[in-house]
This record gives C-alpha cells, sequence and structure tokens, in this order.
C-alpha cells in the first residue's frame, strides 16, 4: 500500500555480519557455502519482483541440502533478532525505516516487527535478504504469516517493488442511516492492467482493510461532530460541505488512497450527510 525506499544493505554483507559469531565450525562452513546461492537467489529476486513473477520461485526446505531451513530461519531469529546478536542493529534499522513508522500493508497501524514477504518457512534462502524485508505491523504480519502465492493475480503488493499510488483504487460511500458510517471498496483505475487491481482486491481482502477503515472513520466522524454541527449552526450546509471540500483536498493530496481521504470525499458527495445526517 505505502511504498518504501529499498534498503541499501548487501545480501552478503548482512549475512556475513549475521553468522559472524557462530561457533561451530561444522556449521559455520556450511552457512559460508550457501553465499554464492544466496547471491543467485537475490539476483532472481530483483529481477523478477518487478515483473509480478515471485510466485514462480520455488518452495525449498534446504539450501542445496547442506543447511536446513531451521537452521537458515535461525540465522534470522538468533542472529538477527535476538537482543544481542551481531544483526540486531539492522533490525533495528530496517524497523524503524517506514515514514513516521506507519505499516506499509495497512497504512494504518505502526510498524512494531519485521516482515518477510517471502516467508522464510517457505523460502529460506530469503531468511535475511534485505530486499524480502520490510517493517510491518504485528497484526499485517499475523494476517499474511506463511501465506505462499502460486498466480501473478496473487502476488502480495510489494512495499519495496509496487507503486499502487500512482491511481485512486480506493472509496468510501456514506451509509445513510443514524449514525452516519461509511463503507469503502476498490474500484479499478483506468490505467491498471487487470493483474494489478486483482492484486490491491486481494490484498484489500486479506488484510482485511474495509473493517479497520470503517473503525476508525467511525471515530473521525464521532470527533468531528462538535465542529461540524457549528458550522451547521453558524453557516448552514454549505459551510459544512466547504469544509469537507478542503479536508477532502488536503488528504487527498499527501495520500490518494488513505481512508482518511476517502472518508472526506465520501462526506463531501453526500448531501444527506451535510444537511444534518451527521446528527447522531
Ligand atoms: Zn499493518
Amino acid at each position: 500500500m505505502r511504498k518504501l525506499n529499498m534498503p541499501i544493505e548487501d545480501a552478503i554483507d548482512v549475512f556475513d555480519l549475521c553468522i559472524s559469531k557462530v561457533q561451530n565450525a561444522d556449521l559455520k562452513e556450511r552457512l559460508e557455502n550457501c553465499k554464492p546461492s544466496i547471491v543467485t537467489a537475490a539476483a532472481d529476486y530483483t529481477t523478477k519482483a518487478p515483473r509480478i513473477e515471485l510466485h514462480t520461485i520455488a518452495t525449498h526446505d534446504s539450501i542445496n541440502g547442506n543447511v536446513t531451513k531451521e537452521e537458515m530461519k535461525k540465522v534470522y531469529s538468533d542472529r538477527m533478532v535476538g537482543a544481542k546478536s551481531p544483526g540486531r542493529y539492522i533490525y533495528d534499522k530496517w524497523r524503524a525505516s517506514a515514514p513516521n513508522n506507519i505499516c506499509p500493508l495497512c497504512a494504518q497501524r505502526t510498524t512494531d516487527t519485521l516482515d518477510h514477504h517471502l516467508p522464510k518457512g517457505h523460502y529460506p534462502i530469503y531468511s535475511v535478504v534485505p530486499i524480502n524485508i520490510f517493517p510491518a505491523c504485528s497484526s499485517c504480519n499475523k494476517i499474511k504469516l506463511d501465506a505462499v502465492s502460486d498466480t501473478p493475480e496473487t502476488d502480495h503488493i510489494h512495499p519495496y517493488f509496487d507503486d499502487v499510488e500512482d491511481e485512486l483504487w480506493l472509496k468510501a460511500e456514506v451509509i445513510e442511516l443514524k449514525p452516519a458510517s461509511l463503507r469503502f471498496y476498490t474500484i479499478k483505475p483506468d490505467h491498471w492492467d487487470d493483474i494489478k487491481y486483482a492484486r490491491i482486491q486481494n490484498h484489500f481482502r486479506l488484510f482485511e482493510l474495509e473493517k479497520l477503515y470503517a473503525s476508525h472513520s467511525g471515530e473521525e466522524l464521532a470527533m468531528n461532530y462538535f465542529r461540524i454541527n457549528n458550522m451547521f449552526e453558524s453557516g448552514g450546509a454549505l459551510s459544512v460541505r466547504n469544509f469537507l471540500k478542503d479536508g477532502w483536498l488536503s488528504m487527498s493530496n499527501a495520500n490518494l488512497n488513505s481512508w482518511q481521504t476517502a472518508t472526506y470525499e465520501a462526506l463531501y458527495n453526500s448531501n444527506w450527510y451535510q444537511e444534518g445526517g451527521f446528527k447522531p
């Protein structure tokens, strides 16, 4: 949903850092021997991600039969996430890399963990590959978990490679029953192909954004009541309408597809709301 700047760290530099304190000589050697495969896998990822072909990367249980999935996952959990692990400062840096610490998947909750785009449980070779890891909120991380895509339509939106803020796809409509509320939905932008739209529809559904946004917009309506009622009392529906228009344009300027933009646009387009529907 929100595009993020790609991490600048090199895949092998990060891997070397993470395994720098491995004491077991056999494990250390086997991990060292993974490096050519990691370089190849990272290059393949860089080629396929912009083409929406990450779903064609095969799931695997080991790295060349030499390092198991569990051993590679531990490079992440013990040597990057662990509080005193050598890779921890990279973990902290990436976790804090989203603007205002807003989760790129829901664009609402704050980031408090890292998410693997291709889950390490099925793609262990990408356990500490920078372009596969981005900050997210725990809720989105938990919803996505080990989901594997097998078609372009189900390829998840990737915060480093996808730009879904180029056109309007998030809309809302006022449900004209008191108390007023909003229903959020998606529309297909004119210049998007069917696959890109299917991906945002899947994203909207998977992360339960309709429910999340309806909840927050309900709070927004409640918090605006006092102000809007005063405007209505002094300047009538036109005064309310002008306020909503300003809100819509301002929100839209900041983020085309935020729930706030959709909310203010829907309220601006509802005569019912402006003429008293805002009253509980
Ligand atoms: Zn989130």
